[in-house]
């Protein structure tokens, strides 16, 4: 162990050092095969980008902009950022977005563009919104309204448009879930313009928070379309969610204008600061980067297909065992009644008010989920 004798730290000998990191490994080996709870994709092989470990690189700064450290993966980074900015349709002359370190800095740097638009305004997010909504407009110190959720988690629209008429003349940002954490609730952003076009609203700002749904939706057959050919004016997705990786990141995409005006020229690192975060992971873009070279649009497009499949094979065996579950359409993430901790602890289940969620990853296989499901039927409720 670590530990302190007479106020000095000792270091542990090297045969105690790899039987330690030794014990950890097997422990993750162990752990990720009932990792049923969480929106990370398990299923990656990134050893090709083991050597990159060996450099202090870092993406400090803006991502299109040169920077005096030149030891970085900026140009890794665009080539990430001009792959969503297809997937999301946002014509090149008027795109920008950096990667991230998650959902939380995407949404985060989409809510300070939005609050240095319109500093009077007020941040409308359903209740089943993500925490990291909560926490943003207190940092931010924006005014904030949280509208009641539907039971599928999505925003309740008749309550938006109470809220909306008592606070007339401010302009409302909304911070929209394309899928929620818990439900996979998805706000509708056509019933969300209705609602303010009812109201003669012409300014607003739509932030999406498509953390994990942000990688499911573009590629699902009917789902509702999310992109920049609406009138939205940010969109954070994570990367380690859908994609998957082994450090957290993700991608904020936004309109270039935007930016421009949070914009400020740094000179002890010779480039614009526009990001969150100063220094910023360069290895993480390297991930991102080899995944879709790797799975590509076809890749991701089948996999997300199979997710979708397979959480609706988990509802049904779930019924089947007599357990009441809810799926939403398009929905990877199947939300059932509470079971016994063992079992909660055992597959890692996050819980909330008596209910429990399996989100279906890439990893979660049928194979995985007759695990499961056996393993439910054992435990007497
Ligand atoms: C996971 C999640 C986030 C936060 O993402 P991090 O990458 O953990 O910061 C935000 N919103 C939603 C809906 C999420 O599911």
């Amino acid at each position: 162990m670590v530990g302190y004798t007479n106020g000095v730290l000792y270091t542990m000998r090297t045969w105690t050092v790899t039987k330690r990191l030794a014990a950890k490994k097997r422990e993750m080996k162990r752990l990720v095969r009932s990792f049923l709870g969480y929106p990370s994709n398990a299923q990656f092989e990134y050893s090709a980008l083991f050597d990159f470990l060996r450099y202090p690189i870092n993406n400090v700064g803006d991502p299109y902009d040169d920077s005096s450290y030149l030891l970085g993966t900026r140009e890794f980074e665009q080539e990430v950022l001009a792959f969503f900015a297809q997937l999301y349709k946002i014509p090149e002359s008027n795109f920008w977005g950096y990667v991230t370190n998650g959902g939380t800095e995407g949404n985060m740097h989409g809510l300070f563009l939005a609050r240095e638009l319109y500093p009077d305004s007020v941040l409308y997010f359903s209740a089943d919104s993500h925490y990291s909504i909560t926490k943003i407009a207190r940092v931010l110190r924006m005014e904030a309204v949280v509208v009641p959720a539907t039971s599928e988690g999505t925003m309740d629209l008749q309550q938006l448009a109470v809220l909306l008429r008592d606070r007339q003349g401010r302009t409302p940002i909304f911070s929209l879930n394309i899928g929620t954490t818990m439900k996979g609730g998805i706000d509708s952003i056509d019933a969300v313009l209705a609602v303010l076009h009812t109201h003669g609203v012409r300014d607003y700002y739509i932030h999406c928070d498509a953390a994990l749904y942000g990688m499911l939706l573009p590629f699902l057959e009917g789902a509702p379309v999310v992109d920049f050919t609406k009138p939205i004016d940010s969109v954070a997705i994570s990367g380690h969610k859908f994609i998957g990786s082994p450090v957290p990141c993700g991608v904020s995409l936004t309109k270039k204008e935007y930016v421009e005006r949070i914009t400020r020229p740094i000179e002890y690192i010779e480039t614009l600061d526009t990001t969150i975060s100063g220094s910023r992971n360069a290895f993480s873009p390297m991930v991102l980067w080899y995944a879709i070279q790797k799975r590509g649009y076809d890749g991701f497009k089948k996999e997300a297909n199979t997710c979708i499949a397979h959480a609706r094979y988990l509802h049904d065996r779930l019924v089947g065992i007599g357990y009441s579950a809810c799926l939403n359409d398009f929905s990877n993430t199947v939300l059932f009644e509470k079971p016994p901790a063992a079992i909660r602890e055992r597959w890692q289940l996050a819980t909330q008010n008596d209910r429990s969620h399996v989100v279906v990853m890439q990893h979660v296989t049928k194979k995985v989920i007759d695990r499961f499901v056996r393993d439910l039927q054992k435990c007497v409720r």
